[in-house]
């Protein structure tokens, strides 16, 4: 039911809309005329709403070409309802390629709205504008579009994980503590954030920021899981190289002829592993685990 809608390629990047996204406008659309707004400015809002997706695309695709500049590819980009997704191939895990990666969408954003706002200034010059005249449409769609990518690079750079604030946030950490850690605090105060957004979603009876908290959220939980598992598993074939390693000196601990299996070598610290007898590989029991 909820089918994408692929809307070609950007950069050699698919660029997907989910089928969720289509709620949006039409939201937009109903509500505008339950309210009793005339066409005009339904219309308008409806093209307002395409127009704010298309500078999160190229948000998203701020971070992919980012990614792209460290050797990481994008699978796609998908647009839904609640915003965009850059699925990237890997998150680097060196702190200042991920700073840049996460900036980098946000970056666009400032773009956008800087050109607008230079268009503006430049339109000022060029023609007569006195107070009393009233503000265009056009010049009303477009400060709103200006005003949007200002929203939209403040809020992704919110200290949210997995939001582009959180990304930073987490990065930073990481120059001083491990991963695991860094992702632990990061998640840590992206939910307090998340619980703001809560808050204040329910006093402006704003659905869709609790709907983005809880979503944030979510994936905030995901990531950690994601990155204790990688960690267990580099921790664990960190002790499996380990076993690969030939054992040096005599066992201080005597095994039986032909023993096959474990023994604890108790003044090396390490368990040594015997083959017929012969002590073939080593564990170093300080390893972390
Ligand atoms: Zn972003």
């Amino acid at each position: 039911m909820f089918r994408s809608l692929k809307l070609g390629k950007v950069f050699g990047i698919e660029l997907f809309v989910h089928g969720t996204f289509w709620l949006l406008p039409l939201f937009v659309l109903f509500s505008g005329m339950a309210d009793g707004d005339g066409l005009a400015a339904v219309g308008t809002d409806v093209a307002l709403v395409f127009a704010i997706f298309a500078c999160v695309a190229l948000h998203e695709l701020g971070h992919a070409l980012a990614a792209r500049a460290y050797g990481i590819g994008t699978r796609d980009i998908t647009l839904y309802p609640l915003g965009g997704i850059a699925s990237l191939e890997r998150m680097p895990e060196n702190p200042g390629r991920e700073i840049a990666i996460a900036l980098a969408g946000p970056a666009v954003n400032v773009v956008i709205a800087g050109a607008l706002f230079s268009g503006f200034v430049g339109a000022a010059f060029l023609t007569t504008w006195t107070p009393s005249e009233q503000i265009s449409g056009f010049d009303l769609f477009f400060s709103r579009v200006m005003l949007a990518n200002i929203v939209l690079a403040a809020f992704n750079l919110l200290p949210c994980f997995p939001m582009d604030g959180g990304r930073v946030l987490r990065a930073l950490l990481a120059t001083q503590l491990n991963r695991v850690r860094a992702t632990e605090i990061a998640v840590s105060v992206g939910s307090v954030v998340a619980l703001g957004f809560i808050a204040v979603g329910l006093y402006a009876s704003h659905f869709g920021l609790i709907l983005v908290a809880v979503m944030v959220w979510l994936l905030g939980q995901a990531e950690l899981a994601s990155v204790r598992m990688r960690a267990r598993a580099r921790a664990m074939r960190d002790r499996m190289s380990e076993w690969s390693e030939e054992p040096t000196g005599t066992p201080s601990t005597p095994v039986s002829p032909g023993f096959t299996g474990l023994a604890w070598d108790d003044a090396r610290r390490v368990w040594v592993q015997y083959d017929s007898g012969r002590a073939v590989r080593v564990i170093d029991s300080s390893s972390p685990s």
